[in-house]
C-alpha cells in the first residue's frame, strides 16, 4: 500500500519535506478483517493542528506514522460477514491507497444517488454535520435569523448557507477569498449577498452588506479580522458559532484579538465555541434530514479534486491557501 507519513513537524506553512511517501507490505487478512481500496481521502484544516505537538482536542500525529483522517472506498477483500466485497465504506485511516483492519473500523455507507462516494467526506459527512450542529446547537438558529458565514465557499461554509436556508433563516450572507467564489455563493448557492474579503478589509465591507437589518448569527470559520467585523454588526442577542480560525492556523507569531469585545456586553451577545465531537448525539438526526434533503434535490455541492494519493500534501496546503471550491478531496 502507498501511504503518506508525517516526516517532521512544520513551523508555519507545511512544506514537502514535512511528508514522506512510503510503500508498506500488507499482511494477509486476519479473521474479521477487511481490505479497502480507497476512492478518495480527505484533507481538512484540523489536520494542521495535529501536525503540531501541542495539546488540543485531538491527539497530535506521531512523526513517522501515516496521516490518518476521513477516507472512503470499497471493500476488495473480506474475512468479515458484516462487510462483504464491494461494500462502500467510510473510515478514518487516512492518506493511503489501501486500508486494512478489523471490520469495526469501517462504516458501511449508502451509495449517494448520482453522486460520488466522496460526498461522505463533505456535505454528507463531518463538514455537513459541523454546519448542521453549529447552526442548530452552538448558534441556536431561529426562524428568520440573518446568518453571516465566513469561509463560505468551503466544505463547511457551503453546507452552512444551504442548511441555514432549509432551516428557515432569513437573509444569508457570506465572505470568501475570490470573485469567482462570490459568484458561486450568490449564484448556485443562493446567498443574498457575498463579498470577497481580499477586495477591502472585511470590517469595511461587512456593515454595508449587513445593512440596517444587521446579523443575528455569525458562523465563524476564519477568526481574527472576520470575528472582529462580525461583532460590530451583530444584533441584540446575536449568537456566534465559533467553529474555526483558519486565518491563524499557520501563523508563526501570536495574532491580535478583536478590539471590540465590549460589543458582547452592549448587545448581550453569545460566543459558543464547539467541535463537531460535542454534538455526535445529533449525527443520526443530521444523517436522516440531510439524506432526505439530498434525495429531494435540495442540496448543491462542489468538490475540488486533486488526483493521486502522493499529491495529498499538496492538496492539503492548497486547500488552506484557498484553492478549493466546496470540499477539497484527493482521488486515489
Ligand atoms: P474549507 O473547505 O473552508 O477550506 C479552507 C478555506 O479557508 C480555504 O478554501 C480558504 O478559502 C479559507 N481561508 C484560508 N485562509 C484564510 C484567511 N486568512 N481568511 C479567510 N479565509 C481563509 O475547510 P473546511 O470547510 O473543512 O473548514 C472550515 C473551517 O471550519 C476551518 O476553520 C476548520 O478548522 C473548521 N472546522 C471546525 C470543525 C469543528 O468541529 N469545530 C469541524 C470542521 C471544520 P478563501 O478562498 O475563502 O480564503
Amino acid at each position: 500500500s502507498t501511504q503518506i507519513q508525517l516526516a517532521s513537524r512544520p513551523e508555519g506553512w507545511p512544506a514537502d519535506e514535512n511528508f514522506s511517501t512510503v510503500r508498506v507490505e500488507l499482511p494477509d487478512l486476519a479473521e474479521g478483517e477487511v481490505r479497502v481500496r480507497n476512492e478518495a481521502v480527505s484533507v481538512d484544516p484540523y489536520m494542521r493542528g495535529r501536525m503540531t505537538d501541542a495539546e488540543s482536542y485531538v491527539e497530535p500525529f506521531a512523526v513517522g506514522e501515516t496521516m490518518t483522517g476521513g477516507a472512503v472506498g470499497r471493500v476488495v477483500e473480506s474475512s468479515s460477514e458484516d462487510l462483504p466485497v464491494g461494500t462502500p465504506v467510510l473510515h478514518q485511516l487516512g492518506w493511503r491507497d489501501l486500508a486494512q483492519g478489523p471490520a469495526e473500523q469501517f462504516r458501511a455507507v449508502r451509495e449517494p444517488e448520482g453522486a460520488p462516494l466522496s460526498l461522505y467526506l463533505g456535505i454528507l459527512g463531518m463538514p455537513g454535520l459541523t454546519a448542521y450542529t453549529g447552526l442548530t446547537q452552538a448558534a441556536g438558529l431561529r426562524e428568520g435569523d440573518t446568518v453571516f458565514v465566513s469561509g463560505a465557499a468551503g466544505a463547511v461554509g457551503t453546507a452552512v448557507g444551504q442548511i441555514a436556508r432549509l432551516l428557515g433563516a432569513g437573509r444569508v450572507l457570506g465572505s470568501a477569498g475570490s470573485g469567482e467564489k462570490v459568484e458561486l455563493l450568490t449564484g448556485k448557492y443562493g446567498y443574498d449577498a457575498a463579498v470577497n474579503y481580499k477586495d477591502a478589509p472585511i470590517r469595511e465591507q461587512l456593515p454595508e452588506m449587513a445593512g440596517e437589518d444587521g446579523v443575528d448569527v455569525y458562523f465563524d470559520n476564519v477568526g481574527g479580522d472576520h470575528l472582529e467585523a462580525a461583532l460590530d454588526v451583530l444584533n441584540r442577542n446575536g449568537r456566534v458559532a465559533v467553529c474555526g480560525a483558519i486565518s491563524q492556523y499557520n501563523a508563526t507569531e501570536a495574532t491580535p484579538g478583536p478590539d471590540n469585545l465590549a460589543q458582547l456586553i452592549k448587545n448581550s451577545l453569545r460566543l459558543q465555541g464547539f467541535t463537531v465531537g460535542d454534538y455526535l448525539q445529533h449525527a443520526e438526526e443530521f444523517n436522516r434530514r440531510m439524506l432526505e434533503w439530498f434525495s429531494e434535490g435540495r442540496i448543491a455541492y462542489d468538490e475540488t479534486v486533486v488526483e493521486g494519493i502522493e499529491n495529498a500534501p499538496e492538496a492539503f496546503v492548497s486547500m488552506m491557501r484557498g484553492a478549493n471550491q466546496g470540499k477539497m478531496v484527493v482521488r486515489v
